[in-house]
């Protein structure tokens, strides 16, 4: 092995790994990891909750049983990951008013079924619009063409359910064009798998790294805080002050770390890229796991996930129960999203257990036990990834979202982020650091060309 690796990575995610292990089998083994926590995987982290597994981050394989192989399920299915269908066909029997009175069905499936006619409508439209871009509306705003206005408290949960638990951002934010129709399930199929295996989610990246890369090419702990490029090389500098060499840096690090000054460059990047680098949103989406001493909640009518219609748009709406993949662990799973996620994440978790407690109790009557265990996920004040996965937000365009993994130099760009296709997914972080590290690759062997 040489003394200088020929390239540096900066983030050990998915997207990081999927880089590293594309360049391997092009021929390209003098690669180094700098990873600044203390594990490889990033946003598909496990964790212990009340002697649980858990996944704190990524949770579903999402585009499943279509035209087109999902490459993380063809790997979940290699490696025997222990996943399970999410039914969302039970929801409509499963929806609360706010004073726990459960919605007819068919009144919540005509309400599911308007609100997404309206998203399958702004797939077509979003094909008829110019491709630079200049034409797209929010989704929002495409609702108003409609004349889809959700305004009861029904309606806003069910708003919420099909718009902001797929994006984490409210229609009037996202964008038509850059997000409708979503190629994850128009490619890949329309089914989404919830992966509860004790191995982790992120076993689907150990075994990346186990099949092609060299364990002391990544090291852990390792904190970049500045880039400097010059005509003959690349100098990576850590926060315990350590300097690395290379011929080429791929930077992996979320959208939302590129847009705080947590690694600088130097040069700086163009203005016209850190323009477009701060265009895109990253999106918070918080996961509150709550176990309970027993099961309270009613059994009839298949109650994996139900909705709770509160007057305050997505506040706490969205539940899941955890039996298939805990089976008697008594834990449920809410999510919350945007400014009402960024809350949470700042106030202590006894506060947000009360909330909870109460949106409950509200569903299910005063007599329900107290949850004795809660863990809230806060990927926003995390450092290391300030939100959760990127969204694409009115406003960005065609041209300015390439111009954010568009090489400076010698650095090169992935992550989810990148993936113009399948941003904010796994199976997006994954394929964008192939697709990155291919054109490196081309890079490195045009140089080569050159010099002989
Ligand atoms: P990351 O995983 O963020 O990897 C980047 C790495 O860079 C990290 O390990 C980070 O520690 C490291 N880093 C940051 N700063 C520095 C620095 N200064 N120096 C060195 N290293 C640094 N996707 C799905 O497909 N299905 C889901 O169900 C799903 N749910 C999600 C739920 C949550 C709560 C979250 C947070 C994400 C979810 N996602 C989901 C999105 C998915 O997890 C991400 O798209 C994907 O994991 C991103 O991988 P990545 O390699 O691009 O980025």
């Amino acid at each position: 092995k040489s003394e200088r690796p020929s390239v540096i990575i900066v983030g050990a995610g998915i997207s990081g790994i999927s880089a590293a292990v594309a360049l391997a089998r092009a021929g390209v083994h003098d690669v180094l990891i700098l990873e600044a926590t203390d594990s490889v995987g990033g946003r598909i982290h496990r964790k212990r909750f009340a002697g649980h597994q858990i996944e704190v981050g990524a949770n579903w394989i999402q585009g499943v049983h279509g035209e087109k192989m999902n490459p993380i399920w063809q790997m979940a299915e290699k490696l025997h990951l222990k996943t399970f269908f999410s039914d969302y066909s039970n929801i409509s029997s499963n929806t609360y008013s706010q004073s726990g009175v459960l919605y007819e069905r068919s009144v919540v499936e005509q309400a599911l079924k308007v609100s997404e006619k309206v998203v399958e409508d702004g797939g077509i439209y979003s094909h008829s619009l110019p491709s630079d871009g200049h034409e797209d509306i929010s989704i929002l705003g495409f609702q108003r063409i409609k004349k889809h206005a959700p305004a009861t408290p029904l309606e806003m949960a069910v708003d919420y359910y099909t718009n902001d638990y797929e994006s984490a951002e409210p229609p009037r934010v996202t964008s038509l064009q850059g997000t409708l129709p979503i190629r994850t399930f128009t490619d890949f199929g329309e089914d989404d798998y919830f992966v509860a295996d004790e191995r982790g989610y992120e076993s689907l990246v150990h075994h990346l790294v186990n099949q092609s890369l060299d364990t002391d090419s990544i090291k852990l702990n390792q904190v970049v805080r500045s880039i400097n490029q010059s005509r003959n090389g690349v100098t990576v500098t850590t926060e315990n002050g350590r300097h690395y060499r290379a011929d080429y840096v791929m930077v992996s690090v979320s959208i939302g770390v590129l847009q705080t000054d947590s690694i600088k460059f130097h040069p700086q990047l163009p203005q016209s890229k850190f323009s477009a680098i701060c265009q895109l949103d990253m999106a918070v989406f918080t996961k509150i796991f709550l176990k309970f001493p027993y099961k309270f909640w009613p059994d009839r009518n298949k109650t994996e996930f139900f909705l709770y219609a509160s007057e305050r748009r997505g506040y706490y709406t969205i539940w899941q129960e955890l039996e298939k993949e805990l089976p008697g662990a008594n834990v449920l799973l809410v999510v919350v999203t945007d400014d009402e996620a960024k809350r949470i994440e700042l106030q202590p978790d006894e506060s947000t257990k009360a909330e909870a407690m109460q949106v409950l109790k509200n569903m299910f009557g005063k007599k329900i036990p107290e949850a004795t265990d809660i863990f809230v996920t806060r990927w926003w004040t995390n450092r290391f990834f300030r939100g959760s996965f990127s969204n694409w937000p009115i406003g960005l365009h065609s041209h300015d979202f390439n111009r954010i993994k568009e090489p400076f130099g010698r650095i090169f760009f992935t992550g989810e982020h990148t993936s113009r296709l399948y941003n904010g997914y796994v199976h997006g972080a994954y394929l964008a650091g192939v697709d990155s590290a291919n054109k490196l690759v081309q890079r490195i062997k045009k140089m080569e060309r050159a010099k002989s």
